[in-house]
């Protein structure tokens, strides 16, 4: 008989209801790629961009989680709308995860940490019930600013039905057509705007939590193992800059190089020449370590 331990925490439990949605997603996305239309692809694309650009990286990411630039309260909202899209979760959830992932970033209490595991930091920390990532009361902790807006604890609960309204308007979007309806063109977008769309926009994020910890190049010495990773970084807008962001977490530009291409930082740059940004902080490429003061 073996003695080995297996130390198993107790509350890693499989949570069905987000493994079934994952799953379901997964048979959508390739169901999606039989389904290709130009129409398809444009809006795909377009949502890609919004949900996961400007909901993902320039809102929850750069704005909400580390208050790196400034914004009229009504584009805050908006950019939160966006990312509720990405099925990543309310801000209130996302935000306090990821406050404490700078915070303990590759040490234990690190919610998505490779050294758990590269599976573990992908995907598997999701799938698990009543870890950290679920305690509500700890995550609360972490998101006072978020949690004075009513909009936010709202959007928080209610974030996925967001998913079944846009479901809904491109269905009927795609369906109709000058010669009448197509209920199979109306899946179709479904499939394509929804289904792959929010497929791909996970594991790019997902990314973000394994390969650049894993994978690419370290500019700053700093105390986890992030990296910068082009290849991360031209799927997520710019996200792949990790190595850069650990370094300076509150940095609104996370390509410091002119080569390091980041969308974000870019159409953060139009937004301030528009007037619609302001207070917009920047890391110097040559700056001293400030993830000391993470978050
Ligand atoms: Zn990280
Ligand atoms: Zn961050």
């Amino acid at each position: 008989m073996s003695t080995e331990v297996i130390d198993l925490p107790i509350d890693n439990k499989l949570n069905w209801v987000t493994t079934s949605v994952l799953i379901f997603i997964h048979v959508g996305a390739i169901a999606a790629l039989f389904m290709f239309s130009w129409k398809n692809l444009a809006v795909g694309l377009l949502l890609y961009w919004m949900c996961t650009g400007l909901g993902i990286s320039l809102g929850y990411h750069r704005l909400h989680t580390h208050r790196s630039f400034k914004v009229p309260i009504w584009l805050e909202y908006f950019f939160a709308v966006c990312g509720s899209l990405t099925l990543e979760g309310g801000p209130i959830f996302w935000v306090a995860t990821h406050r404490l992932h700078h915070q303990k970033s590759d040490q234990p209490g690190d919610p998505h940490s490779p050294r758990d595991g590269a599976w573990w930091s992908h995907v598997g920390w999701l799938l698990v019930g009543e870890s950290k990532h679920n305690n509500t009361k700890l995550l609360a902790k972490y998101t006072p600013d978020l949690g004075k807006h009513r909009f936010y604890r709202w959007l928080n609960s209610y974030h996925w039905t967001l998913t079944f309204v846009l479901a809904a308007i491109l269905f009927i979007a795609g369906g109709y057509s000058a010669s009448g309806f197509s209920t199979k063109a109306g899946v179709g977008m479904v499939l394509w705007g929804i289904f792959l769309r929010i497929c791909l926009g996970l594991h790019a994020t997902w990314a973000v939590n394994s390969a650049t910890h894993m994978w690419g190049g370290r500019r700053f010495a700093t105390r986890d193992d992030s990296r910068n990773n082009l290849a991360v970084a031209l799927i997520t807008f710019g996200e792949g800059w990790h190595n850069n962001h650990h370094a300076h977490p509150t940095s609104a530009r996370h390509g410091l190089a002119w080569y390091e291409f980041d969308i974000s930082w870019i159409t953060l740059k139009l937004m301030k020449a528009a007037g619609l940004a302001k207070n917009v902080r920047v890391a110097k490429i040559n700056a001293p370590l400030a993830e000391e003061k993470a978050a």
